[in-house]
């Protein structure tokens, strides 16, 4: 059987039979791997400790008919606080089933997939609160859309392509369109308060549709039907934090300060963003609403 040597994260393993296990991996040269270890839960196994979740590995692999057999794995790097949390378990769960999920159409970008796979699971790994690791979630989400070319319209109408702000020259326009520079620690609240917007932000509210993935102008409102196209009511909040998730950084991310309704909307958008264009039907809603007790 032809064999080959490849790096792999664990994302998914299931038992099978007394003592063997499927394994789910995804790796840069041949994205995502279904594989068998056969043994690998004896007590004896030379396997025991290295097949584990979220473990990024060396690996030798057999091609087989239907599951690839590992054959050798040796350990690259294990997030040691994962398997301790159980927040942080979840949350890397969440990115698994998303990669799982998808059908991608060619592997060129698998390399940067697994890159952020590996950054997003460290960063989990590493920070402390439960709304880092969810904000650590979130910046998964964003980046891995952009990766795979679905980035939504940030600057411009989905519908009529006018830029965003360009009719409302108000003061939210101009932050959100000046590709937002703003300092450490600061407050979102003084920009959302709305004397200080001024009323040509119509109502101070924006649509987003998932269906024509992007902000809508006020002009092209009409063109959303209420009943079959999903769409968000945006406040001036919510408008900049989904622009800032798509262009920061993390630790830009990090710094800011979300209100939970805020970050909630965020999320059940993100999860409608990914059923529609991506054909991942995963419920996020519960990961962020039901752990934090
Ligand atoms: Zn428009």
């Amino acid at each position: 059987m032809p064999s080959y040597k490849t790096k792999a994260v664990v994302l998914k393993t299931y038992k099978l039979g007394e003592a063997d296990k499927i394994v789910k991996l995804f790796s840069p040269d041949h994205g995502i791997i279904d594989s068998i270890s056969k043994g690998s839960r004896k007590i004896k196994s030379k396997f025991l400790g290295t097949l584990e979740l979220y473990n990024f590995l060396e690996l030798e692999i057999s091609q087989g008919k239907n599951l690839d057999i590992i054959t050798q794995a040796s350990i690259l790097k294990i997030f040691s606080n994962i398997s301790k949390d159980f927040n942080k378990f979840l949350f890397c769960q969440l990115i698994s089933d998303i990669v799982l999920k998808t059908h991608f159409k060619n592997d060129e970008n698998n390399t940067q997939i697994f890159k952020l796979i590996y950054f997003c699971f460290n960063e989990i790994d590493k920070v402390n609160s439960f709304v880092e690791i969810e904000k650590c979630a979130l910046f998964f989400i964003s980046k891995f859309l952009k990766i795979l070319g679905y980035l939504p319209n940030l600057n411009n109408c989905s519908l009529c392509k006018i830029q965003i702000g360009s009719a409302d020259n108000t003061n939210a326009a101009k932050i959100a369109n000046k590709d937002i520079n703003i300092n450490k620690n600061i407050d979102l609240t003084p920009l959302i308060n709305v004397n200080s917007v001024g009323n040509k932000f119509k109502s101070n509210f924006i649509y987003f549709s998932i269906k024509f993935g992007g902000f809508i102008c006020n002009k092209c409102t009409f063109h959303l039907k209420q009943d079959y196209e999903s769409k968000f009511l945006l406040n001036q909040e919510e408008f900049l934090l989904i622009k800032m998730l798509f262009k920061r950084d993390l630790n830009t991310l990090k710094e800011i300060n979300f209100t939970d309704r805020s970050l909630n909307k965020l999320v059940r958008l993100l999860q409608d963003y990914l059923k529609y264009h991506l054909d991942i039907n995963l419920n996020i809603t519960p990961y962020i609403e039901g752990l934090k007790l």
